[in-house]
């Protein structure tokens, strides 16, 4: 028997981005495994990825070029070699690009996070066709915008650092099930004495972890950090040294927050005012007794209107008490900005050369449900007649699906879709093209949860006709005579290139090395804000932003409610008067997974939770089947009653492929394409619905 152990890096959307040995045994992978050595991973894959040969293996595995034979959206395909697809692609894509290319639209997001099979060749060929510009928006946009105004970038406390940390607000997110590794660092700071408190409407598996919990209204959570700010100032919280020299705007910040007693606080969020008092106060002492106080702010807040605000706000309190001085203090959304990716280079913009009679065009991947469906007009340019899909499901994850589904039912829309199985978006598909799992291909990845670039190996051949995405679109771009040489880059040629070479954060990386090793510790400082050197226009710390306000926003920290909430749209919630969010499903990381057989069996069936009054209320029991609904459409699925949602809250937990929930739909027919205040993002969790029991069968 010929054994190997190969060095990979687990693609999934997870901050955690682990790095993966992978058996193989006579070119069968038959076993994988976080590695141990590897600081962040610890050893350790969450259940999902555990399974992952389960899915490499999988007998549903799209092996071979698909097109399609019945009606849209039936399903229906049959097997045509590569060239056959290849070729259909090809004359489509060149008679569209022959009267206006704008009409061609990549839709891709992050079904893998590679920087080869994510947005690399991808990318180069879109530039080159001068296709629509897709602007990706769909997760994490409106956080990452506030953090870049506010911070200047996308980064913060190493994860590593956590476990020193005396306090630690767990801030909209539910780290058990999709933060794992910080999860294990957060339990080591308990058990070191740290106080865990989790702020979610929602008690998750993660709050019902913490010692405390704090559970405000959806949408509310800007208001939170303005009266935590107004306590902090009232009180003199605050590390006055650390304000005077490393943050910009206090004087202004202090008079916008003057209004934000604990009372109004408690109000607008729905909690005590005893307990805004109480959380400041904690934040405020430990920080001033000159212990390390953390806050790890995850994306579940900034899905609603006012989400980037909410953000932003949160990223004030470090600075305010001067929490960034410690290593194991600070905030933390995202470390991607730490990593010096070469995207000019990987994504080559400088192909993209625009008709000067037709100025690019750009479409928001949240908004695809209404853009699908509009015709061509001045404003909006060309219908969309061609969409590429790559590691995205858009039917199943997109917003107010019930539209995205009628989008891609259109007889005259031509889809292609790179994928692994048949998703919701495949049954939609004209042409379906076998894409290589992450076993079977080279990448390399950055990642926004900690500070390693993690090298993948290929470890097995691929499976049936499988190509890996840059391979694909390297094909395509031949059929389309597109000679520049930048096509013919090879996939370990991309992957080793992918990062700037002597950037100060990766002055020893080497690509070679990186994967014989399986990684590269970014070279960031500990306490990378100590001393300052915020990445903004000023140096510091902007609680006053000049460029908010050029950009037509609150320059200071501000509340906006949410588009759909009881107090705030009260006409509405005569009809709907329930809350709703989605958040993940512990087993299932947005679509991927769910066609697990044996992770979809520990999640049993879609659930909607709701508490137990509202349940009462409705004369619904646990276990009866419910219908929850708005003027957008609707879904069915099993009640679960239990007072783990605040009253008012009803929880989908996420994301099922429409067609193997019961009833064919998913939370998302629910949800609606408003955008955020900033990032243009969706607005997931800005949404009201009622619920009612369906009688008995
Ligand atoms: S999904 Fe996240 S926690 Fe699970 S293996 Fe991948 S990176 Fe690690």
């Amino acid at each position: 028997m010929n054994t190997r152990v190969v060095r990979a890096a687990c693609p999934h959307d997870c901050p955690d981005t682990c790095a993966m040995l992978v058996t193989v045994t006579d070119r069968v992978a038959t076993e994988i495994r976080g590695d141990p050595d590897h600081p962040n991973t610890a050893g350790v894959l969450c259940t999902k990825v555990s399974r992952y040969l389960e899915r490499t293996y999988h007998p549903d595995r799209i092996l071979h070029p698909l097109k399609r034979i019945g009606p849209k959206g039936s399903g229906q395909f049959s097997r045509i070699s590569w060239d056959e697809a290849l070729d259909t692609i090809a004359d489509r894509l060149k008679a569209l690009a022959g009267r206006d290319s704008r009409s061609i639209l990549p839709y891709s997001y992050a079904g893998t996070m590679g920087a080869v099979q994510g947005e690399s060749m991808a990318m180069r060929f879109f530039n080159r066709l001068g296709a629509s510009r897709l602007d990706r928006t769909i997760c994490s946009s409106a956080g990452g915008t506030a953090m870049r105004y506010t911070l200047g970038a996308k980064m913060g406390t190493d994860t590593e650092q956590f476990e020193h940390s005396k306090l630690i607000l767990i801030w909209g997110g539910n780290p058990i099930a999709s933060n794992l590794h910080f999860w294990m660092r957060a339990q080591q700071a308990r058990r070191q004495g740290a106080v865990l408190v989790a702020i979610d409407p929602y008690r998750s598996l993660t709050a019902e972890k913490c010692q405390h919990h704090v559970a405000p209204l959806p949408g509310t959570d800007a208001a939170l950090a303005l009266g935590l700010m107004h306590v902090l100032i009232r009180d003199e919280l605050l590390d006055r040294d650390y304000i005077d020299h490393y943050t910009l705007g206090f004087d202004l910040l202090a008079e916008r927050v003057a209004d934000w007693t604990p009372q109004r606080t408690g109000d607008t969020c729905g909690i005590p005012a005893a307990q805004v008092e109480w959380l400041a106060r904690l934040y405020g002492e430990t920080a001033m007794r000159g212990e390390p106080v953390a806050i790890r702010v995850n994306y579940g807040l900034q899905r609603v209107r006012g989400g980037g605000m909410a953000v932003r706000n949160v990223a004030c309190l470090p600075a305010l008490v001067g929490a960034w001085r410690h290593p194991a203090g600070g905030v933390l959304l995202s470390s991607g900005d730490s990593f010096p990716k070469r995207s000019e280079w990987l994504e080559r913009p400088d192909l993209y050369r625009p008709d000067p009679a037709r100025p690019p065009r750009t479409i928001n991947m949240s908004t695809i449900g209404d853009d699908l469906l509009r015709t061509a007009s001045d404003d909006f340019g060309p219908a969309i007649e061609a969409v590429i899909v790559y590691n995205a499901n858009p039917v199943a994850v997109a917003p107010e699906s019930a539209k995205v589904a009628r989008g891609f039912l259109r007889e005259d829309l031509f889809t292609v879709v790179l994928e692994h199985f048949h998703t919701d978006t495949v049954d939609h598909a004209d042409i379906v093209l076998p894409a290589t799992m992450q076993l079977e291909h080279w990448d390399v990845h950055s990642t926004y949860g900690h500070q390693y670039i993690v090298a993948n190996n290929p470890a097995i051949t691929p499976m049936g006709e499988a190509k890996s995405n840059a391979e694909i679109f390297r094909r395509l771009a031949q059929r389309m005579g597109f000679d520049e040489p930048c096509f013919n880059d090879s996939d370990e040629a991309i992957a080793a290139q992918a990062f700037e070479p002597g950037h100060r954060h990766t002055r020893n990386y080497d690509w070679a090395e990186a994967k014989e090793t399986g990684w590269y510790k970014l070279d960031v400082p500990a306490a990378v804000f100590a001393r300052g050197g915020f990445p903004t226009p000023s140096g510091k710390c902007e609680f006053y932003s000049e460029r908010m306000l050029r950009d037509g926003l609150d320059p200071l920290p501000s509340y906006l409610p949410p588009y759909e909430s009881v107090a705030s749209a009260p006409d509405l919630a005569k009809d709907y008067p329930l809350a709703m969010i989605s958040p993940p499903q512990r087993n299932f990381l947005n679509t991927t997974f769910v066609n697990v057989q044996s992770l979809r069996d520990t999640e049993g069936e879609p659930h909607l939770e709701l508490h137990v009054d509202d349940a009462a209320e409705r004369g619904i029991s646990d276990g009866d089947m419910i219908r929850a609904f708005n003027a957008r459409g609707e879904m069915i699925a099993r009640a679960r009653v239990t007072d783990r949602p605040r009253k008012g809250l009803v929880v989908a937990l996420s994301i099922w492929w429409k067609k193997l929930a019961p009833d064919g739909r998913n939370a998302n027919e629910l949800t609606n394409q408003r955008l955020t205040d900033m990032g243009r993002a969706p607005t997931f969790y800005d949404v009201l619905v009622q619920v009612e029991k369906l009688p008995s069968a």
